[in-house]
């Protein structure tokens, strides 16, 4: 592995003493990761799932500190859990996903920090906006915080993917732009919400050129009191470690990557509007056929195909759009119409 690359893993949330110590343990021996990561204070959505052990999971952090010998990491969310790290000499902590989106909170932290030397690291809020990570990113700097990190865990997923967040890698792209000194931390984790991707958003992470991973394991994910799906066994996190590739980067690589990985989110986008519009299309398609249909008309009506042909290909601009592609795509969507409204005739649909 590459030398200054950081690693922070742990379960997401500290549970037992037993759980925590033995975890710790094996991924000490394992990976021997350079912070141990528990949540001892979780912010969930519904008060009624589990919302972490509380202060008793620091006593059990500086064992884990003390006899396994790791640094320790938890997360922070108001000054009364920040008082809490100081009493029991902890002094590194994260600002989750939802504290980052309130300035409030994450200025009263930072005011309880003032000038010491802790080590902050700043997840992204959840939803997809830069200048809201930006201000808490500088409400720590402002206070004289030398080691302030940000962690990109994904954003609040719009569209619904195979993932649990969407990773909108132009924006830690565009941090990094920004603020070259903060170092990026991905949490794959939390962005792939299950085991099976998190090898490939890790791997794509280190492409980017970010700085560590921030990878939940939990010595028995099955038991998992949160975050079940996503946290992988000590030894399945020294797999994915073991597999992943660092390469040496080069400005003018970076450059094409970012520039390409910029380009390609858009596509994206694009492809979802084109899906959405096609459905919308099929819907009014579906409701001409009804109409055809009530009033005992055929469905091909020769007249109209002719001047959808002619006004489409007089809208479009050739050099843009080759008239032979168009004319393939209307014969496309005209047979799919044709189809589904013969269905609707036949009461098939
Ligand atoms: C976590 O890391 O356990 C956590 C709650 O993360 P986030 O704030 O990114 O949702
Ligand atoms: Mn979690």
């Amino acid at each position: 592995m590459k030398k200054d690359f950081t690693i922070i893993a742990g379960p997401c949330s500290a549970e037992s003493l037993e759980q925590v110590l033995s975890t710790a343990q094996e991924l000490k021996s394992l990976v021997s990761p350079d912070f141990f990561r528990a949540g001892l204070w979780k912010p969930r959505t519904r008060p009624s799932s589990f919302e972490g052990v509380g202060e008793i999971g620091l006593e059990w952090l500086q064992k884990v500190q003390k006899d396994v010998g790791l640094n320790v990491i938890t997360e922070v969310g108001s000054p009364y859990h920040l008082e809490k790290l100081q009493k029991y000499n902890i002094s590194s902590f994260w600002i989750g996903a939802r504290t980052v989106a309130n300035p409030f909170s994450v200025q009263e932290i930072s005011d309880n920090i003032k000038n010491t030397n802790v080590n902050v690291f700043v997840k992204n809020p959840i939803h997809p906006d830069i200048q809201l990570w930006i201000g808490a990113i500088e409400r720590f700097l402002n206070a004289g915080i030398k080691n302030v990190y940000a962690i990109h865990r994904g954003f609040y997923p719009y569209e619904k993917t195979h993932l649990r967040n969407t990773p909108n890698w132009e924006i830690p792209i565009e941090l990094n732009r920004r603020f070259p000194d903060i170092k990026i931390i991905c949490d794959p984790s939390h962005i792939a919400g299950d085991t099976k991707y998190i090898g490939n958003i890790s791997q794509k992470a280190i492409d980017l050129n970010m700085s560590g991973l921030m990878l939940e394991s939990h010595s028995n994910p099955k038991t998992a009191l949160s975050d079940k799906k996503q946290q992988l066994t000590p030894s399945q996190l020294k797999t994915i470690i073991d597999k992943l590739q660092f390469r040496t980067s080069n400005i003018i690589d970076d450059t094409y990557k970012n520039k390409l990985i910029e380009l390609r989110n858009k596509i994206d986008v694009i492809d979802t509007q084109l899906i959405d519009i096609l459905e919308h299309r099929f819907k009014l398609v579906d409701e001409i056929g009804e109409l055809k249909k009530e009033n005992n008309v055929t469905i091909l009506q020769i007249e109209r195909w002719k001047k959808i042909i002619e006004s489409r290909i007089e809208y479009a601009n050739p050099d843009n759009v080759s008239r032979k592609f168009l004319l393939k795509i209307l014969q496309i969507i005209h047979k799919e119409s044709i189809q589904r409204q013969n269905d609707i005739f036949d009461n098939s649909k």
